[in-house]
């Protein structure tokens, strides 16, 4: 570590956020060198760079932990009506900044840490990511919890803590290889252990007439994450169960004597948390799955209820003891199916441990629980045998069985002797195999279902759940996702952030419809260039790491046309490769000619038994090498996949783009998030209508994005004609024909010719995902998006009306909108004060 620094602050323009306070940075580096010694027990000529790291992640801790305990005292004495998110992932990334933003210390923690010597960016980059979910949805959780607590709700996730989160990425010799992810290695300062609180988790066992015995226990244990407001006095908690083997776990064996035996099993138990499963979109029957899925429901209500139930009344300590209040007192939010067994593991409680009578208890937990839906593809579809159910949760099995007769019995008094409606409004599916639909409970049990973004919702309607729609229409809503203005913008782009607040003040963090005041200044010659000027920057930076860490040279210049996301077949990253190869195939049989340089950048996790989305990683990587090493191109056009995406390398990337790539088939993609990412970091987008796409179209007006492509309809109507040939567009398009043909001949994999003809023979036969239909259109579109980009002044203008028009899709509208249409939740303010 080098000397301490004089206390002068540094010629560095220190932003107009705030200018760092003498006496608060004397309190950082004070706080920072106690913890240093007396929590990491290191000094200063030994301490690592980790070290320094956790040190001060102790020192923003200290500032969060009395607004915390404020924060749950306050819930404790308003006893308001409290909201529950409930997901299986929360990809909640780094928390070291996150804090600082939000606490408003970020300045003076970069001064006091320069001032030791040290800097922030450096000690940022030893924190892992907590990559506890796989994509969009798991973002999504992370986005709430922010918003939650910005908006001073009484607001709790439960979650797991999976010890293995979602693996590392490594690319070697062009494939996807996956590595544990060990993010614990080094112990995790933002989470607090409670191992006061553990519940008891029962499986297998079976039914009697007085309820469910002969179980087997595992301990579910808690370790609680804060999160704080943006500069408010809210810290609301975070909850994530770990599984911990119970001390009698299985009697039998230290009964029989063998005692060592009976403690290397204590590890089968604690299997249950050990490791996210990483499929996106993709439901993968297997028992330990439904296992954890029933360890988050049943150690979340347990502790719902207890809470409810632990409520004393201002007199003196009267325990609650009517659940009449429950649902004025609950709100559940169930993030997809994946915790829909929250909903008989509650009538179980009710109905076994209660006693409460089957009426009374169900109408508590339709008005207590709420659905919303994230995809419409039938593979992601929850449905779990009956016989797995029946093994392992024998109680719940026979509740679902009830739900579903006493359901059906409603149905049949509304729509006599009409079975195909009954069929399609079972729980219980008989073919192929008998199954429980989890989706279908799930709508059954609660009060409201909803999609993610207008145009699914609006699909959710009239294709899988329309004979619930029939049934229930009030039911049915539309929550259009958004993201945190604080993480990304604010944080992952402070010289942006910086840049808008000059002109227009600092509101937009919390109020992001504040950057419609933008729009005035889209032509602002000064403005302009400020914004050009942050995103080169950006991008210069971002091609000295791709260069570093790639070794492709990178012309800063260049477009960065930016494609980050789970790889999947209906994300079409096929389609963006069919887009560079045609470049390519241009660029050389046309050398003289001048072209709007490319840096296409890819990136993305593929679940690892995903054979179709592994291959496309493999032939982006086989496309790149023939590009990026042939001399003909200069650097008209590079090609870089980008190594083992996540949240943290999603902050740097999206700030350096250009061009965002949401090129979904229409009707395939429910939301997505990433596009909102992108357009509040000034990259323009080229997509389909399809998610979320469509609203910001609205927003930002059709002149301000690019779209190509099928809609809806058009996609709906070539499918059900029956008549789709993908290869008669191959035949019809002569690019098209050549970039399949040189995929198949092993143009891009000389060692392996065949390597790809799995690809080719799915395109040219099924093509499920329409992409020989849309290459055409997306390829003029291509040519439109890379001819104004040549004007680069028009380029900035629409980037700002882009930036202008992001307002909607803050998280904060998304969390009003559930809290005023579902939650009927209202505010609980702290002061923040200490
Ligand atoms: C936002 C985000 C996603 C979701 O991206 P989509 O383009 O909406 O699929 C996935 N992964 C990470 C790391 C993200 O930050």
């Amino acid at each position: 570590m080098a000397n301490e620094r004089s206390l002068s602050f540094r010629k560095k323009q220190i932003s107009i956020r705030s200018i760092p306070q003498l006496e608060d940075v004397t309190a950082v580096k004070t706080s920072f060198n106690r913890h240093l010694h007396q929590t990491v027990v290191k000094d200063r000529h030994v301490a690592t760079k980790r070290d320094f790291y956790i040190t001060l992640a102790h020192t923003v801790r200290d500032q969060m932990v009395t607004r915390w305990m404020r924060t749950q005292q306050k819930y404790y004495d308003v006893d308001p009506k409290r909201v529950y998110y409930i997901s299986m992932e929360f990809l909640i990334g780094r928390s070291l900044m996150n804090a600082m933003v939000n606490l408003g210390i970020d300045t003076n923690c970069e001064e006091a840490l320069y001032q030791l010597g040290l800097e922030l960016e450096e000690l940022q980059e030893i924190e892992e990511d907590a990559g506890l979910g796989n994509g969009g949805l798991g973002r999504l959780a992370a986005c709430f919890m922010d918003s939650m607590a910005t908006l001073e709700l009484p607001a709790y996730g439960y979650g797991m803590r999976y010890e293995y989160g979602i693996f590392t990425q490594k690319i070697i010799d062009g494939c996807q290889v996956e590595i544990p992810d060990e993010w614990l290695r080094f112990g995790n300062p933002w989470e607090i252990p409670r191992p006061e609180y553990c519940i008891p988790i029962h499986y297998y066992g079976r039914t009697e007439i007085d309820g469910w015995v002969g179980t087997q226990v595992v301990m579910a244990m808690a370790y609680d994450y804060p999160v704080p407001g943006f500069k408010n006095g809210t810290v609301n908690t975070m909850r994530l169960w770990s599984a911990k083997s119970p001390n009698s776990f299985d009697l039998s064996y230290f009964n029989h004597g063998d005692y060592i035996k009976a403690v290397l099993d204590r590890n089968l138990a604690e299997n249950i948390s050990r490791v996210l499963y990483p499929n996106d979109n993709m439901m993968e029957g297997k028992e330990l799955r439904l296992k954890q899925e029933y360890f988050l429901c049943s150690a979340s209500l347990q502790d719902i209820v207890r809470r409810y139930k632990v409520f004393k009344e201002r007199s003196g300590g009267k325990k609650r003891d009517s659940f009449k209040e429950f649902p004025d007192k609950v709100a559940i939010q169930l993030n997809d199916t994946h915790p829909a067994l929250s909903i008989p593991e509650l009538m179980r409680i009710f109905l076994d441990n209660e006693k409460l009578d089957w009426e009374d208890a169900w109408d508590i937990c339709v008005r207590t629980f709420a659905y919303t839906n994230h995809t419409l593809l039938p593979e992601a579809l929850e449905r779990w045998p009956v016989a797995m159910l029946e093994r392992i949760l024998p109680r719940h099995l026979q509740i679902i069985y009830e739900i579903n007769s006493r359901h059906l019995k409603a149905v049949g008094l509304r729509w006599p002797s009409d079975v195909d409606r009954l069929r399609g409004l079972s729980i219980v599916e008989e073919e192929p195999e008998k199954r429980i639909n989890m989706a279908h409970l799930a709508i059954i049990g609660s009060h409201s279902v909803n999609g993610v973004a207008a145009i699914h919702s609006e699909l959710l309607k009239t294709s899988i759940f329309k004979l619930f729609y029939e049934m229930t229409p009030d039911k049915f809503q539309n929550k259009t996702n958004g993201i945190t203005p604080r993480r990304w913008l604010r944080h992952c782009n402070p010289a942006l952030a910086d840049v808008i607040s000059e002109r227009i003040g600092e509101d937009w963090v919390v109020k992001l419809d504040e950057l419609k005041k933008l729009l005035k200044l889209s032509e602002d010659e000064k403005f302009i260039a400020a914004v050009y000027k942050v995103k080169q920057e950006n991008k210069d930076k971002f091609a000295e790491h791709l260069e570093e860490k790639y070794g492709v040279k990178i012309n800063p210049k260049s477009m960065f046309d930016c494609q980050v996301k789970r790889i999947h077949e209906y994300k079409r990253q096929l389609l963006n490769c069919l887009h560079i190869i045609t470049l390519y195939n241009r660029m050389k049989s046309n050398p003289g000619k001048s072209y709007v340089p490319r840096t296409v950048l890819i990136g993305g996790k593929a679940a690892p038994g995903y054979h179709a989305a592994k291959l496309i990683i493999q032939l982006i990587n086989c496309v790149a090498k023939v590009v990026n090493n042939d001399p003909d191109i200069n650097d008209n056009l590079k090609v870089i996949f980008l190594e083992n995406y996540r949240v943290s390398y999603a902050e740097k990337v999206i700030p350096a783009s250009d061009l965002s790539e949401q090129i979904s088939t229409a009707g395939t993609e429910a939301s997505g998030t990433g596009n909102m990412k992108f357009m509040a970091n000034g990259a323009l987008t080229i997509g389909t209508l399809d998610g979320a796409n469509v609203e910001m179209r609205e927003e930002m007006g059709p002149e301000n994005i690019f779209i190509f492509g099928m809609n809806v309809k058009e996609v709906q109507e070539l499918k059900s004609s029956g008549t789709y040939n993908p290869r008669q567009y191959y035949e019809a398009n002569e690019e098209l024909k050549l970039a399949i043909d040189q995929i198949r001949n092993g143009y891009y994999s000389p060692n392996q010719p065949s390597l790809f003809h799995s690809i080719v023979d799915h395109l040219l036969s099924h093509d499920t995902y329409c992409l020989m239909k849309d290459y055409e259109s997306y390829i003029e579109c291509q040519e439109k998006v890379s001819q104004a980009f040549l004007n680069r002044r028009q380029w900035l203008s629409m980037c700002i009306k882009n930036i202008a028009a992001v307002g909607k899709f803050s998280s904060d509208r998304t969390i009003m909108e559930y809290c005023d249409d579902i939650w009927k939740s209202t505010r609980v303010p702290v002061p923040k004060d200490t």
